[in-house]
């Protein structure tokens, strides 16, 4: 039996409840087994001890979206993911480990081409490869005439029926599909939708059948209301959803996954796109609907998490942008930890510090609760109890 007691300033459970100051955690056999006040938690004989002083401890981070194989910054993500399949993984491994090193222990990954994120998952649960613990989409669901098709387009029943029940059998742990146009490609404009009601349904129905949850890129538009009222598990992005959307979004309990990283961070499509007007045209109109969509999200009550949506190590400056258009610190937070955790369907087994789930825990520097911003720096990373902040930066 492996244990290990972690202690520090305070500890952050993640369910909302007051921080435990002086606060340790208990781990054995990479699981939580306590958690409470270190003088309440006395480390058992034969205990592994770490003292962080002047931190506090918090749940592994959990980035709701992202992608493996691609770097915004170097622009055409569409030709990233259609690259030969070596090409795409070398970007994949150092994406990897800069995501693991920002204090994310697990990670959804939201379309790959080659079953990239099949190999990786694998490689990672093995040990081979340093990485947050995946949750997979394989390949993305799209049409052909759309936003989001690399190597692999589905149009049509037979079609889509085919491409999905292939991607479950590869070990899709969900469905992605792209129902609406995209800020980084020039087609078509965001609010576009390019499935008919009938495709969506059936694309929803074929993850729920198997038991997996089905996620959409949907900006805005026609595309929201169907994809909600057939039943879809989470949209992603959102940017130019109205009040009628979230309002809708609430009465049938769907989250949404947004991001800002991509948008507004100037490592992110500015960078890698800025020679496409058309895209910078798209960038620039969703930049400028967001702080209103941000607000009528938090007035609505719809269930929300934050993804980086492929800027690899930047989760923090994703809860320190949603702090920016109005959410509360414990709201980010809880957007990369909690709500994350239970938006992709995980929250029995990570996004809280609670007895029997993964030990996965990360410590930064002074309080949150009180700047967000401290999520830059993460100190100690434990995922299933085994320490990852050792890793020497690649
Ligand atoms: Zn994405």
């Amino acid at each position: 039996m492996s244990m290990l007691v972690v202690t520090a300033d305070r500890v952050i459970d993640g369910t909302g409840r007051e921080p435990i100051e002086g606060g340790a955690v208990l781990i054995e056999n990479g699981r939580i087994a306590a958690v409470g006040r270190r003088a309440d938690l006395a480390a058992p004989a034969g205990a592994a001890v770490i003292d962080r002083q002047g931190e506090t401890l918090l749940p592994g981070l959990v980035d709701a979206h992202s992608h493996v194989s691609i770097i915004p910054g170097l622009g055409n993500q569409g030709g990233q993911l259609r690259e030969r399949a070596g090409k795409a993984m070398l970007r994949a491994v150092p994406n990897l480990r800069a995501d693991l090193l920002s204090g994310v222990t697990t990670m959804r990954v939201m379309g790959e081409e080659h079953f990239l994120d099949v190999d990786l998952k694998a490689a990672i649960e093995a040990g081979r490869v340093p990485g947050p613990r995946l949750v997979i989409a394989t390949r993305m669901i799209a049409a052909r005439h759309g936003h989001g098709t690399a190597l692999t387009a589905s149009d049509g029943a037979e079609e889509i029926r085919r491409h999905i029940r292939e991607n479950l059998a590869a070990g899709a742990d969900f469905i992605k599909f792209f129902a609406t146009g995209g800020t980084s490609s020039a087609r078509a404009a965001a609010d576009t939708c390019f499935y008919s009601e009938e495709e969506i349904r059936l694309i929803i129905g074929e993850a729920h059948r198997d038991g997996r949850p089905a996620a959409v890129h949907a900006h805005g538009g026609p595309a929201v209301k169907l994809c909600v009222e057939a039943g879809v598990d989470t949209i992603e992005h959102g940017k130019l959803c109205t009040a009628e959307d979230f309002a809708l979004m609430r009465k049938h309990n769907t989250w949404l996954v947004t991001n800002n990283a991509i948008s507004f961070h100037p490592d992110g499509i500015e960078k890698g796109d800025a020679h496409t007007p058309e895209i910078m045209a798209k960038l620039n109109r969703g930049r400028a609907n967001v702080p209103k969509m941000f607000r009528l999200l938090l007035d609505s009550g719809v269930r929300w998490a934050l993804g980086t949506d492929s800027m690899h190590g930047l989760l923090w400056y994703e809860a320190q942008k949603a702090v920016e258009f109005g959410a509360s610190t414990a709201q980010a937070l809880a957007g990369v930890t909690r709500n994350a955790a239970d938006a992709i369907g995980r929250l029995g087994e990570i996004g809280t510090l609670q007895p029997g789930k993964r030990g996965d825990v990360v410590s930064v520097r002074g309080n949150p609760l009180a700047d967000i911003a401290v999520l830059r720096e993460v100190g100690l990373i434990l995922k299933d109890g085994v320490r990852m902040d050792t890793l020497t930066a690649a």
